[in-house]
């Protein structure tokens, strides 16, 4: 019980479950076993959920649903695997349609055995899944600690799945701002970004071995377009931004002007142009809530 010093929230998703393990997810939260008693919380909303719960084996038709509710979910977060088909695929790992487990997409941090699974195991998987949220946390909390040795070079296509990640991370709060979930970050594939390592220049800002930041450009003339200036939210306001803008400038001595764009309302992004000098110079209207305005500045003696 040490391990509650908050209320967790938890998301419970069928993948392809026979919906054995789900009535026993249900029985873990209703009255007879109650692990609401403990705190937990049980939400239907991933951008709430500290905790995924999954069952079922992972076929073709759940694999996008299972990545797309990770990715809405905040960090820290721990996913944990309920019952043998989550874990491995179970009798149903050779059928055709089956992938397997819940680890074939996403990062497992606790697997709770059975089939079906009982509720004593759930209740002590989501008790270790507490334990190790409170560990995330912790460390999450301890790369502050670590920002003097943070670095920032250049990414590689190597690097396209974390960056992919974060990016889906600070655009949720875009489209929160703008009540516009249509915008194009929070949909690129992964394949489509690594295209983009093709035509573009890539930084990143790690920390503790954890990109926390990232920011792309490519030349179009005389103009270096640099875009998708994205800081992990647990770092901002601490420069981040502006470091990662100057880094990629640097990578283009030929650029004569350096352009942007952003949302009217983004104010996180547009500290850090501003303060290395960028000016609006357009506004259009893309969406009912939200104006891309753009920004440029030439470069010192261009
Ligand atoms: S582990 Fe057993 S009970 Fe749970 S979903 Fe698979 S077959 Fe059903």
């Amino acid at each position: 019980m040490k391990a509650f010093t908050r209320s967790p929230w938890v998301l419970h998703y069928d993948a392809s479950s026979c919906n054995g393990c789900d009535i026993e997810v249900l029985a873990s939260l209703t009255p007879l076993y109650d692990v609401e008693r403990l705190g937990v919380i049980n939400t239907g909303n991933p951008k709430h959920a500290d905790i995924f719960l999954v069952t079922g084996s992972v076929n073709a038709q759940n694999l996008k649903v299972l990545r797309t509710l990770y990715e809405q979910m905040p960090e820290p977060r721990v996913v944990a695997a309920v019952g043998i088909c989550a874990t491995s695929g179970c009798v149903f790992r050779e059928c055709y349609n089956v992938m397997g487990g819940v680890d074939t997409v996403l990062p497992v941090d606790i697997y709770v055995p059975g089939c079906a699974a009982r509720p004593e195991s759930i209740i002590d998987g989501i008790l270790q899944a507490v334990q190790l949220l409170e560990k995330k946390h912790a460390y999450m909390k301890s790369m502050h600690g670590q920002m003097k040795e943070m670095t920032i070079g250049r990414a590689t296509a190597l690097d396209a799945p974390e960056i992919l990640a974060l990016q889906k991370i600070v655009y949720q709060n875009e489209a929160e701002m703008y009540d516009d979930w249509s915008l194009a970050p929070l949909w690129q594939t992964l394949e489509d970004m690594r295209r983009d390592f093709e035509t573009r220049v890539f930084i990143k800002a790690v920390v503790g071995g954890k990109i926390i930041g990232s920011v792309r450009a490519y030349m179009a003339g005389e103009t270096a377009h640099v875009t998708r200036l994205i800081v992990h939210p647990y770092f901002w306001q601490q420069g981040i931004g502006m470091r990662l803008v100057e880094e990629i400038e640097s990578c283009f001595p030929q650029a004569r002007r350096f352009e942007t764009f952003m949302g009217q309302k983004s104010r996180h992004t547009m500290e850090p142009y501003e303060r290395r000098g960028y000016m609006p110079f357009r506004q259009e209207k893309v969406s009912e809530h939200r104006d891309r305005v753009y920004f440029a500045r030439d470069r010192e003696g261009a």
